[in-house]
């Protein structure tokens, strides 16, 4: 447990639909995943919510300062169905605010964010309608496990006996043994039994008969040493299939020992089936994140005295999201449990097993010269996976991704092992998948950049740290600037310029390309329009859009709204998408690209080459340009194949009508070759680098009134 944050008190009060489940949480940990799923440690009931609809992230600003941050789904992208809105606007990042209103999913679940200094007076200000309320400090999330009952002996003087025995029963039992329901047996400290009262006849007539150390109410209690003045023993007893607790009761005095006893078979079997359940997933039946943390305590004690290795595995099932929305969750359900059982028949039996949540499962190795190493074990897992699970009707292959860590060198503790395999399981995911990956510190490194930047992409659209460069495009034929590329970038404030080569998968991974596209679009369209009112040559201009916005329900309201908002001509739009989108469903792209070409908008076909398409697709969609990838002009000059590649796909375009741009032109070598070739437009450094807003609009100020004025030069002058 952190301790708890002495100044500042963080509550989340929380509405749920169903008033009896109204809560006030007092956050203290650094994470907490809200959300359906039964792991989390704020679990939200209703069909609205995901499983992991959103996680609360603490922020330690210093010693004692602390913020939360609520992020929409889970830290690894994934969003929530139904989303969150905090103070009525849809959010997926932000940080947390005294008084923030929060909802989750579609309403039923409302919660207020308070920041105070003193408990009492929040119960009082705002709690005043909450009669009801409990006020949970913590969520410690080890009272999930069952304290052990206190099994060893318990031995009190006869002293204090008097005053120690406030059992009433057993005082009044023993004033009226004959009419007492519980067993109670007497015997002398050689083991013969003394006395036994009607209903010790009835419960142990087997046992009455035998005395010393062959009966299981005497067997070890006349040996036991007790001080002159006696004392009291309770302990546990099973007898065939039954507990009993027995009190026992030293009177050394008379020589006498005498035992209470009572049945706890229900309470013990209850307890054990608590203890179980506490233990293990209800789903697989296989032990569950307590039991592997108590597991892996254990085995590291071990370890540490014997000082040998270990090794934690972090398991992840790839895609299992798509399953289980494609196929159903009972399905999926069904998956895991197979996924499960077929783990735990292919791994040797001194591994250890479990589910940490999810489709996620952990696994402990320990690692000595005559066992598989964990790279073997990683292997059988993933072998293991070659045959398909038949469940229902379906055939389902799945595959699955490893990260590992091992002690001591990945670290010591519980918690850092975890970490640690769980960053190289982000590596084997990031590495395509199918496949496992030790950790290694270079590692985290790279995942804590990427951490940063991507929380820093939440905020950049609003923080104005993205903007727009743009690129030229100059015709062959008429020796005019003809278009111009809109490039997007980021300045981060601590980590400067970066690519976006780096953070357009990022914004596309955490859905963010969405908002941040819609924003690149609109503010082309609107720089557009400003060029077009000064009476600036007619300019095509390329926006690139990305696999994710364009696959977004509503693209062409989008596109509509944008256009409609800006009054930008349709006409001078150009969209740029890649083959990869255009195969991710080719009916819909279809669709897009006909019914926004039916507003004049353009579309080109971006990194032509470097995808997966034929040329046969230029046929069934009606492209206006193709931009030939870069790759293929670097080495223009020099490479016969790369010639006659973008020779034919110059011919190709040609028949079907449509233009072609050179991308990455540098050479004066490279562009006569491409006039040679029959290319129409070339666009690169050789013409100009992307050029800031205001180079570039101060650019086409000149060579509106000049069109001999020279690029070129203008960039040098730069
Ligand atoms: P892209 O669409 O292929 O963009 C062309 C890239 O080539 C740009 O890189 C540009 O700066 C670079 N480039 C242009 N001329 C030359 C040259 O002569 N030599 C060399 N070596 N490079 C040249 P940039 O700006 O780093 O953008 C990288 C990629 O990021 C783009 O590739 C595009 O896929 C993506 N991107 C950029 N802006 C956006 C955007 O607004 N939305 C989306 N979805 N993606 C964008
Ligand atoms: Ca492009
Ligand atoms: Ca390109």
């Amino acid at each position: 447990m952190n301790n708890l944050d002495q100044k500042t008190n963080h509550l989340l009060l929380l509405f749920p639909d169903n008033p009896s489940e109204k809560k006030v949480l007092s956050l203290t940990e650094s994470i907490y995943s809200v959300g359906r799923h039964s792991d989390s440690t704020i679990k939200l009931n209703s069909s609205s919510i995901s499983r992991h609809h959103a996680t609360l992230i603490r922020k330690d600003l210093g010693e004692t300062e602390n913020i939360y941050i609520l992020i929409d789904g889970d830290l690894k992208g994934q969003r929530s169905q139904n989303g969150i809105l905090v103070n009525g606007k849809k959010t997926i990042h932000h940080r947390l605010e005294d008084g923030d209103v929060i909802i989750f999913g579609e309403n039923e679940h409302k919660a207020i964010y308070k920041q105070e200094n003193n408990l009492e007076k929040i119960k009082v200000d705002s709690l005043s309608n909450l009669s009801s309320e409990k006020l949970i400090k913590n969520i410690d999330s080890s009272s999930k496990i069952s304290r052990e009952r206190l099994q060893d002996t318990l031995v009190i003087s006869e002293e204090n006996l008097q005053e120690n025995l406030t059992n009433k029963d057993i005082n009044r039992l023993a004033s009226f043994p004959e009419l007492s329901p519980n067993p109670i047996l007497e015997f002398d400290f050689d083991g013969n039994i003394t006395y036994t009262n009607p209903a010790a006849n009835l419960c142990f007539s087997d046992f009455l008969t035998t005395s010393t150390n062959s009966n299981p109410l005497i067997a070890g209690l006349s040996d036991k040493p007790t001080d002159s003045s006696g004392g009291l023993i309770i302990r546990e007893i099973k007898i065939e299939d039954r507990y009993f607790e027995q009190y026992v009761h030293y009177l050394s005095k008379q020589n006498v020992i005498r035992t209470y006893i009572f049945d706890i078979t229900e309470r013990k079997n209850s307890e054990e089936k608590l203890k179980y359940q506490a233990f293990h997933d209800t789903l697989t039946g296989i032990p569950n994140r307590d039991f592997f943390y108590w597991k892996l305590a254990k085995f590291l004690q071990k370890r540490q005295k014997n000082k040998e290795k270990l090794a934690v595995l972090f398991i992840d099932i790839d895609r299992f999201k798509n399953i289980n929305e494609t196929l159903n969750h009972t399905t999926g359900d069904k998956l895991l449990e197979s996924f499960a059982q077929r783990l735990t028949s292919c791994l040797p039996s001194y591994c250890f097993l479990s589910r940490w949540g999810g489709d996620e499962f952990t696994l402990i190795i320990p690692l000595d010269e005559n066992l598989l190493t964990a790279k073997n074990i990683a292997e059988i897992i993933i072998n293991s996976l070659k045959n398909p699970f038949l469940i229902a009707k379906y055939t389902i292959y799945v595959t699955c991704s490893i990260g590992i860590a091992t002690y001591p060198d990945d670290g010591l503790e519980e918690k850092q092992l975890i970490k640690n395999a769980d960053i190289a399981l982000f590596r084997a995911k990031q590495m395509g998948k199918n496949n496992f990956q030790f950790y290694t510190t270079q590692l985290s490194q790279e995942q804590m950049l990427l951490f940063e930047l991507e929380n820093g992409l939440y905020n950049a659209l609003e923080n104005h740290e993205l903007f727009l460069n743009f690129q030229p495009q100059f015709n062959l034929k008429t020796n005019m600037m003809s278009g111009v590329e809109v490039l997007l970038r980021w300045l981060h404030p601590t980590l400067g310029a970066i690519s976006p080569a780096k953070f357009i998968p990022l914004a596309e991974e955490t859905g963010l390309i969405i908002s941040i596209g819609e924003w690149v679009l609109e503010k082309a369209c609107m720089e557009g329009k400003k060029w077009q009112d000064l009476g600036y040559l007619p300019l095509l201009i390329a926006v690139n859009v990305s696999g994710k916005q364009f696959q977004q329900e509503n693209f062409i309201e989008q596109v509509k709204y944008i256009l409609n908002k800006t009054k930008f001509d349709p006409n001078y739009l150009e969209i740029e998408i890649t083959e990869t989108i255009l195969m991710q469903d080719v009916e819909k792209t279809d669709l897009i690209i006909r019914e926004l070409s039916a507003l004049g908008v353009k579309f080109s076909l971006d990194d032509f080459g470097t995808g997966y398409s034929s040329l046969s697709y230029l046929k069934k969609f009606p492209f206006d340009t193709i931009k030939i990838d870069q790759s293929f002009v670097r080495d223009l000059d020099v490479n016969k194949q790369d010639q006659a590649l973008v020779s034919a796909v110059i011919t190709l375009a040609k028949g079907y009508n449509m233009k072609v741009v050179a991308e990455g032109v540098e050479t004066e070598n490279q562009k006569s070759l491409l006039k040679k070739l029959n290319c129409d437009i070339i666009q690169g450094w050789l013409v100009s680098k992307p050029l800031k807003q205001g180079d570039f609009s101060n650019f086409l100020t000149k060579y509106t009134k000049d069109i001999q004025f020279d690029i070129r030069s203008f960039n040098q002058s730069l």
